[in-house]
């Protein structure tokens, strides 16, 4: 095939598909017609030996009928009494009178037993002796008998002799009647049954010779076949004479006397003397074929056409197809990637070819939609790159800066030109160099780094960045380094003013809990000395005095009374993280149960209840955490009207605290004074209606913020209060 489609240059599908369909249905058409045309001939062949079949069949029987009814002629007179009595009168009567009647006879002749012709309708055969003939020796034997054709003795042309006995009353024979007819009455009958251009029926004796003329008469004197074609002129010598001397197959094709080609049947007649052939020319069989045969080729011609159309055309449809497709492909090569294939115009296009099309259409549209992703991701890169007032940049792997956005140019003050082609180094402060260089190395070797540097600028201003440089990889390989640089010099600026701030803060709380400790610690001294005098003056001048000095002077170490506590708790608060102790692994339990035990006349006396649940280790100051305890078990039994107060202590552990509660059943807190119980000396009661200087709450905040940890609380005034606490698991680092 490849071969084929070299030879012939069919480069092109349209080209094959044409030439390969045209061939294939031109070959079909001619085998259809071979086929048709030798089915038809068949059929034509077979009807018309049937025909002849029939025709020499007819001739047969009409001959044989004929002959017995020329026999009954010499029978009928041999048994007339006449003859039998030999009344020549009559006999030449009865014999005229038959000849007369019965125009096939052409003589009639009595004979008498040694053979002479006696009476005759022919008077020149009078006295001539027939005792040579076999008919004679037949009829002496008592048979009648048919003769072959025979000559005349008088005529001299060719006769037939019908033959039979005349016997006397005895049953003697006397004699016998010979009727003769003319060859030419038996052509006559046989000349009927001609039918159509060139069927012919014919006679021909044992010997070969046809005893009835030909029909061709003309053609073949004209074509010097023969001299004559009268009856006995012409000897046949067929394959069908053959068959039929042999009683081999009754039909056939041969070639005739004519040389002709003919398709031949034949019978026997005559008592198996002669032959009848039936035979007509193939040519004309197939001459009259041949219209049948033009229209079968018409009509398969068509069909062959219409094939052929109906294939180019569609052949041209797929071509035109694979064209758009070819046409898509370049299109989409050269980056128009809107192009597909219009299936609506083609609906009626094979499904395979629909689903090629589809397929390219699919597959156009996922690369436009892909490239239109691609482009929508790089604009919004661009953008990205462009509006961002961090600098980005792009360099390569030894340092070199090829892309860089415009914050870069605002923010070095270098122009673009200056950045774009240099070093990286060019810009970075020398206190940061070797930081910077090492975390740029490691980027290239793949690893994202993340650090503070500084640039100095065109100006000379140091500029604060934070930096991010990310390993640019495709396929693999690191071919450069993207970097992301923040400005951060403001924020700099505003944390140095923030520890600024915070240094100063701690300064200034140490120094008013120095004061607030110097404070209540040189204040203990004289406030000692004023409360002991006023205990003496009490005790000395108790009732010298008037009432009022005895009022007065109570009220007085009252008042020195309560600024001693006041002095000792402020004191407490000021110590909170000026004395504090080391942070120690500390069983919260331990320390809850130390708690309770200072606490326990104040227990006992308020009938209170204090229970718990399992506490856990935590790491802490023992000394603040029992304090920040008991101030809380001390407040839950204090602020309380119950008859009997209780107490729950329980924990929960975090993710990085432990988290505390200390439920009553006491008064409860508004919520709106949440943050105010905790700031000191803020109380929500007269020291008439509960005793305090409320300073407690203060000092548990301060030991809780510094174990790292939250205090709260959650109540409804009336219905108890839950102080929650948190404990920074692991300890403070920060103490
Ligand atoms: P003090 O107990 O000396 O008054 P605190 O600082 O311990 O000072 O408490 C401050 C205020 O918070 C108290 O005066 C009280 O009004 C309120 N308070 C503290 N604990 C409770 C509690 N368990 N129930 C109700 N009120 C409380």
């Amino acid at each position: 095939m490849k071969k084929i489609h070299e030879i012939l240059g069919l480069k092109t599908l349209k080209q094959r598909m044409v030439f390969w369909i045209t061939l294939v249905t031109i070959s079909s058409g001619i085998i259809g017609i071979i086929l048709q045309s030798f089915i038809q001939y068949k059929n034509e062949q077979e009807k018309t030996i049937n025909y002849m079949n029939d025709m020499v069949g007819v001739q047969k029987d009409y001959i044989d009928n004929w002959f017995e009814e020329r026999s009954f002629n010499a029978r009928s007179l041999a048994n007339m009494d006449s003859f039998k009595t030999l009344d020549q009168e009559k006999m030449k009567t009865a014999m005229e009178d038959t000849v007369t009647n019965i125009k096939d006879l052409q003589t009639i002749h009595f004979a008498n037993k040694d053979g002479y012709i006696e009476i005759t309708t022919m008077p020149e055969a009078e006295g001539i002796n027939v005792s040579d003939r076999e008919y004679y020796s037949e009829a002496l034997k008592g048979r009648e008998h048919i003769t072959d054709v025979l000559i005349g003795k008088v005529t001299k042309e060719p006769n037939i002799f019908f033959t039979s006995p005349v016997r006397n009353y005895n049953r003697e024979i006397i004699g016998l009647v010979i009727t003769s007819i003319k060859l030419d009455t038996i052509n006559e009958i046989i000349e009927r049954s001609h039918y159509r251009e060139s069927g012919e029926t014919y006679l021909v004796n044992r010997e070969g010779y046809m005893l009835t003329e030909s029909r061709f008469d003309d053609e073949l004197i004209n074509q010097n076949k023969v001299k004559s074609t009268d009856p006995m002129d012409i000897i046949i010598d067929s394959e069908i004479f053959k068959n039929a001397l042999e009683n081999k197959e009754q039909i056939g094709t041969y070639r005739d006397y004519r040389g002709e080609e003919v398709l031949g049947v034949y019978e026997w007649t005559n008592s198996d003397k002669w032959l009848i052939i039936g035979k007509m020319d193939k040519v004309e069989l197939i001459n009259e074929l041949k219209n049948e045969i033009y229209g079968s080729i018409i009509i398969i011609l068509c069909i062959v056409a219409l094939i052929i159309f109906i294939c180019i055309k569609l052949s041209n449809q797929i071509a035109r197809m694979f064209d758009n497709l070819i046409k898509g492909t370049n299109t989409i090569s050269k980056g128009n990637y809107s192009y597909r294939i219009n299936l609506e115009k083609n609906h009626d296009l094979p499904d395979e070819i629909k689903v090629l099309c589809n397929g390219f259409n699919n597959m156009s549209i996922t690369i436009e939609e892909k490239i239109n992703l691609t482009e929508e991701s790089e604009q919004k890169y661009k953008s990205l790159f462009e509006y961002n007032t961090d600098i980005i940049i792009t360099m390569e792997l030894e340092g070199k800066l090829i892309k860089v956005n415009n914050a870069a140019v605002q923010i070095t003050e270098y122009p673009m030109e200056e950045i774009v082609g240099s070093s990286f180094k060019k810009f970075i402060s020398n206190d940061k160099m070797e930081m910077t260089i090492q975390h740029f190395q490691k980027a290239t070797k793949g690893k994202t780094q993340t650090f503070e540097s500084v640039i100095i600028s065109k100006n000379g201003r140091r500029i604060d960045l934070d930096i991010i440089v990310v390993p640019i990889v495709v396929n693999g390989n690191i071919i450069g380094i993207h970097g992301i640089a923040k400005d951060v010099t403001q924020n700099k600026e505003y944390q140095r003013k923030l520890e600024e701030t915070a240094r100063k803060l701690k300064e200034s709380n140490e120094d008013l809990e120095q004061f607030a400790y110097v404070a209540s610690h040189d204040l203990q001294e004289p406030l000692r000395m004023v409360t002991s005098y006023l205990q003496l003056l009490e005790r000395r001048y108790k009732g010298q005095l008037d009432q009022s000095a005895d009022e007065f002077i109570a009220f007085a170490v009252d008042g020195a009374k309560r600024m001693k506590i006041l002095i000792n708790d402020l004191l407490a608060y000021s110590r909170v993280n000026r004395k504090a102790r080391e942070f120690t692994q500390v069983d919260s339990m331990e320390v809850l149960k130390k708690a309770k035990q200072n606490l326990e006349f104040c227990i006992e006396d308020k009938n209170a209840s204090i229970t718990y649940d399992q506490l856990p280790m935590i790491i802490g100051d023992i000394t603040q955490l029992t304090y920040l305890f008991q101030n809380l078990i001390n407040n839950g039994i204090k602020f309380n009207e119950q008859e009997k107060p209780m107490i729950h202590i329980s924990a929960y552990e975090e993710k990085r605290h432990w988290k505390f509660l200390a439920k009553d059943n006491g008064i409860g807190i508004n919520s709106e004074h949440k943050d105010k119980i905790f700031t000191i000396f803020q109380r929500l009661h007269s020291k008439n209606e509960y005793e305090g200087t409320g300073i407690g709450l203060a000092i548990c905040k301060k030991i809780v913020e510094r174990h790292g940890g939250h205090i709260w609380f959650e109540s409804e005034k009336g219905k108890g209060t839950i102080f929650y606490f948190t404990i920074l698991k692991g300890g403070n680092k920060n103490e």
